[in-house]
């Protein structure tokens, strides 16, 4: 066996100063500008080369970050640098510098952290020279505004690049390559929950872990808030992308500890292959994306390969979406009202107004196949508002033609309640502008809609609850609702979802519920609604338990004005 020589103390001083002297003379002599920065930036010391190159010799500027980021597209650029520095300690890339002459000069530079032992001071060493022409950038350098300054992953914009140089690299006809789209699920909710510097750091646990699911060859940005792409090169069949999309919705699946919590996050993924489902960039990312949507509409923490049909079905959706945008101008909608009845006496005591879209060429089109697609575009805001003051100036009308007591329901959407900002200032002019009195209307809106976001529920509700607007929680038992928060929620009245409805009197579990939902309402002291009461024996099971007030074709579908007022005159009449 034999032992390696350590060096006696004499030998290794002399390594040092030979170290030394080797430095000190690549220092003097390189072509390549070096400078030496503490940790705040300061320059410390700069070689000859710098002066050649900069023009400044003995007046060195203060501060190399002032100095390297000085081109006003730059301004960013400096804090996303050193923010890479702290997590990766060297950076490379292209900056814009100005010289002595005060012109500005391209430089291609090399940063690093250097000092991390305990003795060694922190500090920056800079490396550059200047760039002969822009085409030494095309070698797919990092440059700054290429980088994701939470994670330190490639950002969408030099994402792309690699994925169209990918493509025009024309890989061998046996291979396949690989576009994953990666979307957190609720990630805004998370967000929202820990707050913005707690959500960075669940972000760059994830980008880690994302990063321990693929090959050397294989690359992972950050596309944007809270969506990451992944290219997977030299695959064999498509089997191996799939894997890939299972071990990234596993490695997913722990929870992520993010300061004293663990907090469960999943993710959906859309999958597109080259060549099979695009030839070039912008068509790959374009169906992986569909293919990613189409996984979070299959209910989330999933993945989805994408197929031509997801196309046919995106073009449906924007030819929907065009005619959707026009419809409101062209004066397409119609309000269809549908009675609430007092179950002791059978009296119409009003009405839920509820939209429907006279569609060119289509008939009558109901809610469930454009309301969600109203509240993605936006377009909920407009059709809410006309809605509301559609069935507002009807409604003060029938008051005023001898029935004085009708009031009515409106349903509000998420986006109203809670993106539109001057969501009580619309109702109050609406009613102003209509005459309907604050106590003549209810809104009604859902439980996952007041439980998306709490606080700003709650403070439009009250808002809306003090100008003495009636409001109710629809499809009650559906959603999530936490019985603590529904105490907080100034409500006036339950709706019974229909699910519930449906199996009373003779499932033992439907009657349990709507015995429990009854009880809770009484205990809050609220007002309770049955919805989709379609049966005799539902509407005396309803009545002998106490609950006010019903909804449901027993008595009337939602109709249009004109037949609604008929009803109004000569009465209803049960249906069984
Ligand atoms: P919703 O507010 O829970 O309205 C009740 C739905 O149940 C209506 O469907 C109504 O036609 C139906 N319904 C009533 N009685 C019965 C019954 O006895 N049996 C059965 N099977 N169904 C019954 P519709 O009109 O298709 O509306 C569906 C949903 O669309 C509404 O549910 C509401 O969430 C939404 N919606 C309708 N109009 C508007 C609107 O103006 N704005 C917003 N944001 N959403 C609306
Ligand atoms: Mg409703
Ligand atoms: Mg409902």
């Amino acid at each position: 066996m034999s032992l390696r020589q350590v060096p006696s103390t004499s030998d290794a001083n002399d390594i040092v100063h030979r170290w030394r002297r080797l430095t000190a003379a690549i220092f003097s002599h390189s072509h390549e500008a070096i400078v030496l920065a503490d940790e705040t930036g300061k320059i410390q010391e700069v070689n000859p080369a710098f002066g050649q190159i900069t023009g400044f010799t003995d007046d060195a500027p203060a501060s190399l970050g002032a100095f390297l980021f000085a081109h006003p597209n730059d301004a960013n650029l400096g804090r996303q640098v050193w923010q890479h520095l702290k997590n990766d300690r060297l950076w490379e890339g292209v900056c814009s510098a100005r010289i002595s002459t005060g012109e500005l000069r391209r430089l291609k530079i090399k940063l690093l952290a250097t000092g991390q032992g305990k003795n060694e001071p922190g500090g920056i060493l800079a490396i550059f020279h200047v760039l002969r022409q822009e085409s030494e950038t095309t070698d797919l350098l990092l440059i700054p505004n290429h980088i994701d300054a939470i994670t330190g992953l490639p950002n969408r914009i030099y994402f792309n690049q690699i994925l169209a140089r990918c493509i025009s690299a024309n890989p061998a006809p046996d291979q396949l390559s690989a576009l994953l789209v990666l979307n957190l699920d609720n990630f805004k909710n998370v967000n929202n929950y820990l707050g913005p510097s707690r959500g960075d750091q669940l972000l760059r646990q994830i980008a880690r872990r994302l990063m321990t699911c693929v090959r050397s060859q294989d690359g992972v940005a950050r596309l944007g808030d809270d969506e990451f792409g992944l290219l997977l090169r030299g695959l064999k069949d498509v089997d191996s992308a799939i894997m890939t999309a299972r071990r990234l919705l596993l490695a997913l699946s722990d929870p992520v500890q993010v300061g004293e919590r663990d907090i469960f996050i999943s993710a959906s993924v859309g999958l597109a292959l080259y060549p099979d489902h695009g030839d070039n960039a912008e068509r790959l990312t374009r169906n992986a994306n569909l293919a990613m949507r189409q996984a979070k509409k299959a209910g989330r923490h999933n993945f989805e390969l994408y197929s031509p049909d997801m196309t046919v079905q995106s073009e449906d959706r924007l030819a929907l979406e065009s005619e959707l945008r026009r419809a409101l101008g062209q004066n397409q909608f119609v309000v269809h009202y549908q009675p609430l009845v007092e179950l002791q006496n059978g009296q119409v005591v009003g009405m839920e107004a509820l939209v429907r879209w006279n569609r060119n060429g289509h008939g009558l089109v109901y809610p469930d196949q454009f309301i969600s697609l109203a509240e993605e575009t936006g377009l909920i805001v407009p059709i809410g508002e006309w809605v509301l003051s559609q069935a507002s100036r009807q409604t003060q009308r029938w008051r005023n033609d001898g029935w004085p007591h009708l009031r009515l329901a409106v349903n509000l959407s998420a986006r109203q309640l809670l993106w539109q900002h001057d969501i009580v200032d619309m109702v109050e002019s609406v009613l102003a502008d209509t005459g309907l009195p604050p106590s003549a209307l209810e809104l009604e809106m859902t439980e996952s809609v007041v439980m998306h976001n709490v606080e700003g529920a709650v403070m439009a509700m009250t808002k809306l609850s003090e100008m003495g607007v009636r409001l109710s929680l629809d499809d009650f038992g559906t959603g999530y609702s936490s019985l603590n928060y529904l105490k907080r929620f100034p409500l006036d009245t339950l709706k019974i979802d229909r699910s519930f409805t449906r199996d009373i009197p003779d499932d033992p579990d439907g009657v349990a519920i709507v015995e429990g939902i009854l009880a809770l309402a009484r205990s809050l002291n609220l007002q309770v609604v049955a919805e989709g009461v379609e049966r005799i024996e539902q509407y005396e099971f309803l009545r002998q338990r106490g609950c006010e007030m019903m909804q449901g074709y027993l008595f009337s579908r939602p109709v249009p004005a004109k037949q609604f007022e008929t009803l109004l005159q000569q009465g209803l009449e049960l249906k069984p």
